[in-house]
């Protein structure tokens, strides 16, 4: 069990800036993300796009904004579990939540602040009948420690720039890496598709378009793929792989946490923006592009203003009958922040 003050479920903007502003207040925090990396949004979907309107940075891509978010709240240690879903909330006799994942882990806290924005960001899977007899036995809808890969035979499957991106990684550490993609044409970036070209063309990548996978042979492991090329469409063959990884792209959707028995509107959660960003469930706050109220603006800036109010309001659950005096980071540095008049 994974104990915190504040369980932050979202380790996008919204969630990391929480993690520096209970920081100041002496909470601990520990973070749950369904994708393997922090930054939501900017570091999923737009990593190398400038954002202009942060305070302070004319221009700053989201990737770096991401890296200077990590960088400001690592005094305070937050914990991670990345690559696993939120799944369910339970609230215990003491007034604490416990929240577990899809893949069993749990944890416990007297605050939760959802920060999922969209939601959660799923993986789009292949229409292969049998693919689901064999997840996390050899097929992976998204890399998380590459060197598992090592001395292995890969197959990537997808036009994008995560498939062409990973080929090309990968290219260095598995045995071999082969690319599937059903048109001769990719989406990425034209940098990406001219490596992966040049890679080919040394025997680094094994390139097989236009076509698709239509099947996986394997019994407890994944054996080898089936792949059906759209030229000849009599014409089916085996790849032999240890792994088969699909990288079509993630679509966020709010997922369990729909769920929880939280007020929902349009797809967002409701709360009360004259205080906190607290849900109709006390203890449980909602903040970023997940919440709605009126007026409610899908902006980074937004996120860092809700979560800084919603941290007031943690403390005096985590520290009941405490008082809380605000106190500038100018005056007291961040070490001297302890939340109460000295
Ligand atoms: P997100 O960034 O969406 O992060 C939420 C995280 O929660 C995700 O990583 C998700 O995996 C995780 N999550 C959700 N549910 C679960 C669950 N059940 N279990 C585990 N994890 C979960 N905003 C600006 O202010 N300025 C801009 O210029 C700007 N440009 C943009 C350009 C593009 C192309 C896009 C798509 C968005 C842009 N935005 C911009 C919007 C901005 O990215 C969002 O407002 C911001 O990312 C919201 O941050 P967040 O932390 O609330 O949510």
């Amino acid at each position: 069990m994974i104990t915190t003050d504040i369980l932050i479920i979202g380790a996008g903007p919204t969630g990391l800036f929480t993690v520096f502003e209970a920081g100041l207040l002496k909470l601990k925090c520990h973070l749950i993300d369904a994708l393997p990396q922090q930054g939501g949004q900017c570091t999923e979907l737009y990593p190398k796009k400038p954002i202009y309107d942060i305070p302070a940075y004319p221009e700053i891509l989201a990737g770096d904004l991401t890296d200077k978010l990590m960088e400001q709240c690592k005094q305070f240690e937050p914990g991670f579990t990345l690559g696993e879903r939120a799944e369910t909330i339970e609230k215990q006799e003491d007034g604490t939540f416990i929240v577990t994942t899809n893949k069993g882990t749990k944890h416990q806290a007297p605050v939760v602040a959802i920060a999922g924005g969209l939601g959660s960001f799923e993986p789009r899977k292949p229409l292969i009948h049998n693919i689901a007899d064999f997840e996390d036995k050899g097929v992976e809808y998204m890399i998380k420690e590459p060197e598992m890969y090592r001395g292995k035979n890969v197959v990537i499957a997808g036009g994008g720039d995560s498939a062409l991106d990973w080929s090309i990684f990968l290219s260095d550490v598995a045995k071999s890496v082969t690319l599937i993609h059903r048109r001769n044409e990719f989406r990425g970036h034209l940098d990406s598709v001219e490596k992966v070209q040049e890679l080919k063309n040394k025997g680094k990548i094994n390139l097989i378009t236009p076509a698709e996978v239509i099947g996986i042979v394997g019994d407890d492991k994944v054996k080898a793929i089936v792949v059906k090329q759209a030229q000849h469409i009599e014409k089916e063959f085996e790849v032999k792989c240890d792994h088969f990884i699909p990288l079509f792209g993630l679509s966020p959707k709010l997922g369990p946490i729909a769920n929880w028995g939280l007020e929902i509107e349009k797809n967002a959660i409701k709360v009360d923006n004259s205080l906190d960003y607290q849900t109709n469930i006390p203890g449980i706050f909602a903040i970023g592009d997940v919440n709605t109220y009126p007026g409610k603006l899908k902006l980074i800036l937004c996120g860092f203003h809700e979560a800084t109010l919603m941290c007031q309001s943690a403390y005096k659950i985590v520290n009941p009958g405490k008082r809380y005096v605000l106190k500038y980071t100018t005056v007291a540095g961040v070490d001297g922040f302890d939340g109460s008049r000295k």
